[in-house]
Parts: C-alpha cells; sequence; structure tokens
C-alpha cells in the first residue's frame, strides 16, 4: 500500500469509525486505484478518492409499524445515495437486523463501480432496514414496506433514485414497496426493479443475479479453454442468487453440492438436480422453511448445523471445481480460502457482495486463480434491472430470449473490460484491479466532466 492510499484509508477509518464493511471496501478498490492514480495525477489533483468515498447523500429515517397483536415496533430505514455521475442511484434494499450504516455504505461504495461496468447509466446507491423479515405474517410485512415508503418515497423516482431487492427483499416486498409508493405519489411509474411480471417487471430479472455469476465463471473458463460442463460446484445461500446459480449451473451440465443459510449448510454429493431444486425453491420462496429440511427429504444428503467457535465455515472444505459464494459477506476468511485452495477449487465467482475478507482474496490472487469479485460476477443482477428501466421507459416488454441474450452479452463485456483492463494496468488475469479501474474510470471521467459537484 502506497502513502497516498494509506493517508486515505486512514482518513476514512476516522471520518467513518465503527464502519468495518465500509472501510474493507473502501481499502479493497484503493489499493488497486495506486495504479491508475500514478499515470493520472489529474484525478488526484480534481479529488477524485476524496469525492467517491463520501455518499452525496444519507438519508436515514423511523420506521413505526404495528404487529399483528397490535404491538408496536420501531426499525430504522436508510437509504445511501452515493453516486449519481452518470446516472439515477440504484442499488437494492436489504431487509435483515444486521443491517446499519457501514454495511450499507460498503454495499452503495461496490455498487458505483459495479454499475459502472454494466455499460448501463446507472449510478449507485443502497438501503435498506434491520427489519427481519424472518417469522413476520404477510400482513405485518405489507405494514412494513409501507411506513419504510411512506419516508423513502420523497427521495427516490424514475429519474432520481430507484431500488430494488436485496437479501431479505424479494419479489412481495417490492410489491408492497411499489404499492405504497403509487398510492402517495399517484404515479405508475418505474420506480422500483425487480417489480411483478404483470405490473412492469422484466422476464429474466429474478434469475439474473445467479445466471450472470454463472456465466461469468464460464467466461473464465474459456481463458483457459475449459468449461463448466462435469465440474462439481460449492454454493452458499439458498436464496435468490443460490437458486438461480444451481439452476444455471445444472443447464451448463455442472453439478452443484451444496447450499445454506443461517442455521447451516447442506452436502448433497449426488448433486442437486432440477427436482431437487425445485424443492430449495417451494422451500425458501413459499414456505419461508429452513435449508435442513432439505437433508431430511432426500437420503444421502448431510446438513451441518453452524458452529461460531469454529473459525471457518466448513461448507468451503469440500472437494470440488468451483466455487459461488451467494449468501452474505466476508462468509469466506482467509482459512476458507485455504480450504478451497487445498480441496482443489479454482473457480470463484462471487454471486454475494463482498463476500470474501482482504486476506481471502490475497491468497486467491497470490495462487492465480480464476477469482471473480463481486461488483463484476454479479453486476448481471443490476445490469437486468437497468433493462427493465428501459422496457418501463419504452413501455414495452421484451421476450425471456431477448433479455437473457443481452445479460449473457454483458457479463461478457464486463468480462472481457476486466481483462484487458488489468492487463492494460500490467496485472494480467487479475480480475479485481480490472474490474475496480474499469469501474472507476468511467465514474471519474464523468466526474472530472461534470464540474466540482
Ligand atoms: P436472499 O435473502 O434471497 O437470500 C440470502 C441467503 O443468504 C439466504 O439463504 C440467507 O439465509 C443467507 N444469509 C443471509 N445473511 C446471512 C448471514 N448473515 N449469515 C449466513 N447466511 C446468511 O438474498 P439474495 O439471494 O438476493 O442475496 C444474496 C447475496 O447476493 C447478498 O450478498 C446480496 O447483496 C447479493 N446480491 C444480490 C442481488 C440480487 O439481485 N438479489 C444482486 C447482487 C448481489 P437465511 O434464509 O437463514 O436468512
Amino acid at each position: 500500500m502506497n502513502t497516498f492510499t494509506s493517508e486515505k484509508l486512514a482518513e476514512v477509518k476516522a471520518k467513518n469509525p465503527n464502519e468495518p464493511e465500509f472501510h474493507q471496501a473502501v481499502e479493497e478498490v484503493l489499493e488497486s486505484l495506486e495504479l491508475v492514480l500514478e499515470k493520472h495525477p489529474e484525478y488526484r489533483t480534481a479529488k477524485i478518492v476524496e469525492r467517491m468515498v463520501e455518499p452525496e447523500r444519507v438519508i436515514m429515517f423511523r420506521v413505526p409499524w404495528t404487529d399483528d397483536k397490535g404491538q408496536i415496533h420501531v426499525n430504522r430505514g436508510f437509504r445511501i445515495e452515493m453516486s449519481s455521475a452518470i446516472g439515477p442511484y440504484k442499488g437494492g434494499l436489504r431487509f435483515h437486523p444486521s443491517v446499519n450504516l457501514g454495511i450499507l455504505k460498503f454495499l452503495a461504495f461496490e455498487q458505483v463501480y459495479k454499475n459502472s461496468l454494466t455499460t448501463l447509466p446507472m449510478g449507485g446507491g443502497k438501503g435498506g432496514s434491520d427489519f427481519d423479515p424472518k417469522g413476520k405474517s404477510d400482513a405485518e410485512v405489507m405494514r412494513f414496506c409501507q411506513s419504510f415508503m411512506s419516508e423513502l418515497f420523497r427521495h427516490i423516482g424514475p429519474d432520481t433514485d430507484v431500488p430494488a431487492g436485496d437479501i431479505g427483499v424479494g419479489g412481495r416486498e417490492i410489491g408492497y414497496l411499489f404499492g405504497q409508493y403509487k398510492r402517495l405519489r399517484n404515479e405508475f411509474t418505474g420506480v422500483l426493479t425487480g417489480k411483478g411480471l404483470h405490473w412492469g417487471g422484466s422476464l429474466i430479472r429474478p434469475e439474473a443475479t445467479g445466471y450472470g455469476a454463472v456465466y461469468f465463471a464460464a467466461e473464465m473458463l474459456t481463458t483457459r479453454k475449459e468449461e463448466l460442463k462435469g465440474k462439481t460446484c460449492l454454493v452458499s445461500g439458498s436464496g435468490n442468487v443460490a437458486q438461480y446459480t444451481i439452476e444455471k449451473i445444472l443447464q451448463l451440465g455442472g453439478k452443484a453440492v451444496t447450499v445454506s443459510d443461517s442455521s447451516g449448510y447442506v452436502y448433497d454429493e449426488e448433486g442437486i438436480d432440477a427436482k431437487k431444486l425445485q424443492f430449495v425453491m417451494d422451500l425458501k420462496n413459499v414456505r419461508r422453511g429452513r435449508v435442513s429440511e432439505y437433508a431430511e427429504k432426500f437420503k444421502g444428503a448431510k446438513f451441518t448445523p453452524v458452529d461460531h467457535k469454529l473459525g471457518y465455515n466448513p461448507l468451503w472444505n469440500h472437494k470440488a471445481h468451483c466455487a459461488f459464494p451467494s449468501a452474505t459477506q466476508n462468509e469466506i476468511n482467509g482459512t476458507d480460502a485455504d480450504n478451497l485452495l487445498k480441496n482443489g477449487v479454482y473457480v470463484v465467482s462471487e454471486g454475494a457482495n463482498m463476500p470474501t475478507t482482504i486476506d481471502g482474496i490475497r491468497k486467491f490472487l497470490d495462487n492465480k486463480i480464476l477469482y471473480a469479485p463481486g461488483k463484476a460476477a454479479n453486476a448481471g443482477g443490476v445490469a437486468t434491472s437497468g433493462l427493465e428501466m428501459a422496457q418501463n421507459s419504452q413501455r414495452l416488454s421484451w421476450p425471456r430470449e431477448k433479455v437473457d441474450q443481452h445479460l449473457h452479452g454483458i457479463m461478457k463485456s464486463i468480462h472481457r473490460a476486466c481483462v484487458e483492463t488489468s492487463e492494460r494496468f500490467g496485472t494480467p488475469g487479475n480480475y479485481v484491479n480490472g474490474a475496480n479501474i474499469a469501474g472507476f474510470l468511467k465514474v471519474a471521467d464523468a466526474m472530472m466532466d461534470q464540474g466540482v459537484v
């Protein structure tokens, strides 16, 4: 780390105390940017880095709601509007008890570079609440969403800020949020993405993040003249991203052998076939149950509960070729990275945001495996949100094949941008540098053009 980077990082830490995830995301990007800032001192003069680590706007608000027994609860709502240099703020909403300002700032910061990589005109934002939808009735979730939107609606709009889903925010929540926005504004517009198919949603949006992460892995494999067919894959999570990652792995002839949730993971050596995947989808999207039920239903599958004392996640300690972390941040630490490498994994494509710690990333890079950071590998979700915005503006719905073709094309172009940029800056094969620098350049140049704002 050079002097400029360490000074900037120290400033970020001093100004944003108790936000370790935000510090981590900034550190990873700043390290890559050393290569650019040496060649382009004009970015330093214009204080581009200092501006990029400061959100354009942070909105924090009270969300009171009443449960089915008439008890009143108060949660905290947030929206981080990080950068609008290349388009309206765009990024998901997360409802999870762990949500706080630092987590959402890391996600919004990552989103800026990711959205830039998609080739579409989208700025970066993120939001959410510490509300836990788990165990709540549909009516409780609806009342919470309506209260949340009763404040958020005044800050967003189809040309200002367009939220989407993330952890804990799926089709059900987007429906309730959209309904309340429409009622308050008396307007039917594309203010949210991930909408239902009959009211402005896009085909392939639910599938896009998972499909995109697998397309990206397949692209990385082609650089070694290999394909996904016949590869054994470890997948974490069992939500939106994990489900469609497994579906695409199956379609491309690979074998997924794990799924997980916050209670533990299942290892199924035979592989998760289409029937078993359907069971997972029903379990998680309809019955909202726990992943251990998979092992009760299918013989040969083994459930292992989470053991925080271990210091590593045994899910990452099985023989495999590829890993698709698709649950949450920092789910692969240094020990997990060692275990993956030891077990023969040489492709890691991140469906989740920042699932690997800095220590883990260093191990992947030192071992020169095919490692794709989330901001490149999972950009298919927001890219398809961008396609949903385009369809809403046109008042049209594109067919499934057209959206999927666009998605595939975008993932290929992100891959190409990462490969070419990492070569141009002297670190061939380093997708972290490729993604960070390619994402940065477009936003930085837009900021230079637009003056000091
Ligand atoms: P879902 O809520 O659909 O699923 C999340 C999954 O991860 C669940 O299986 C959940 O388990 C598990 N999980 C969540 N938090 C934790 C935790 N703290 N510890 C262990 N397991 C956890 O979310 P998504 O699939 O949409 O999101 C997964 C990841 O992908 C996130 O990092 C998200 O930011 C990222 N992402 C999502 C995009 C999208 O389009 N949805 C786009 C780009 C990135 P449980 O059921 O027990 O909570």
